[in-house]
C-alpha cells in the first residue's frame, strides 16, 4: 500500500489542472454523515423510513449515510435528471426511474446531493404528497449558501457557495463522482 491514492503505475486522477481546491474533505465528509445518521435515527424512532436516494449524485452520500443509520430502513432510488450533461439546470425535472415501492403512508427521506435552485426538490415534494407519504423529510449532503427558503431542506450536511462541485458523488460530464472529497470544479466538461 502506498500513500497516494494512485498507484504509481497509474497517471494522477484528477489530471493535473482538471480542479481547483478541495471545498469539502474527504475527513469532514465522514464526520457529518455520522452526525447525519445519528439525527435521522432520533427522529425516525419507532417507525421504520423509506430512504429514497436521488439519483445519480447521492449515490456515495446515500451508501455512507444507509450505513450511519442505526435503525430499521427501507431503501429505494429515483433517477431525476434536471441537468442533462450540462453545467446550467434545464428547468424541468423529468423523473427517469420511479420507485419500486408505495410512499403511500411511509415516512420518506429524500437523500439529495445538492439542493441548489430547489426546483428538483419541490418538485419531489410535491410528488410525494400526490403519493400519501405519512411526512416526508429532505437530507442533502450540499446546499447553496444564499437560497430562498423554500423548499424547506430538514438536514444539511455543509452550506457551500456557487461554484459548480464535484467529487463524492457528484459529477461534470458524468466524471468525478469517484472522488473522495467535494471539490471546484474549474476545468471544461468536454474533454471525455
Ligand atoms: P436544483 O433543482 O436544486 O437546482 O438542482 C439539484 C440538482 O442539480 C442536484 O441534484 C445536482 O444533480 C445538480 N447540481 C446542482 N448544482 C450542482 C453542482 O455544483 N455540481 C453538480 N455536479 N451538480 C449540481
Amino acid at each position: 500500500m502506498t500513500d497516494s491514492a494512485t498507484p504509481a503505475d497509474l497517471p494522477p486522477f484528477p489530471a493535473e489542472g482538471d480542479l481547483g481546491n478541495v471545498l469539502i474533505t474527504e475527513e469532514q465528509i465522514q464526520t457529518r454523515v455520522a452526525e447525519l445518521g445519528i439525527e435521522l435515527a432520533r427522529k425516525h424512532q419507532g417507525h421504520t423510513p423509506l430512504f429514497v436516494a436521488v439519483m445519480k449524485g447521492s449515490v456515495i452520500f446515500a451508501a455512507d449515510l444507509l450505513r450511519a443509520y442505526a435503525g430499521p430502513v427501507e431503501f429505494d432510488v429515483m433517477i431525476v435528471s434536471s441537468y442533462g450533461d450540462s453545467l446550467e439546470t434545464s428547468g424541468v425535472v423529468k423523473i427517469v426511474k420511479d420507485l419500486d415501492t408505495s410512499a403511500n403512508g411511509r415516512h420518506v427521506v429524500l437523500v439529495e446531493d445538492i439542493v441548489d435552485t430547489g426546483l428538483t426538490m419541490q418538485y419531489l415534494l410535491k410528488h410525494f404528497e400526490q403519493q400519501g407519504a405519512a411526512s416526508v423529510s429532505v437530507c442533502s449532503l450540499l446546499v447553496r449558501e444564499g437560497r430562498s427558503s423554500e423548499p424547506v431542506v430538514h438536514h444539511v450536511g455543509f452550506e457551500i457557495p456557487h461554484d459548480f462541485v464535484i467529487g463524492y458523488g457528484l459529477d461534470a460530464a458524468q466524471i468525478f463522482r469517484n472522488l473522495p472529497y467535494i471539490g471546484v470544479f474549474t476545468g471544461t466538461v468536454d474533454g471525455h
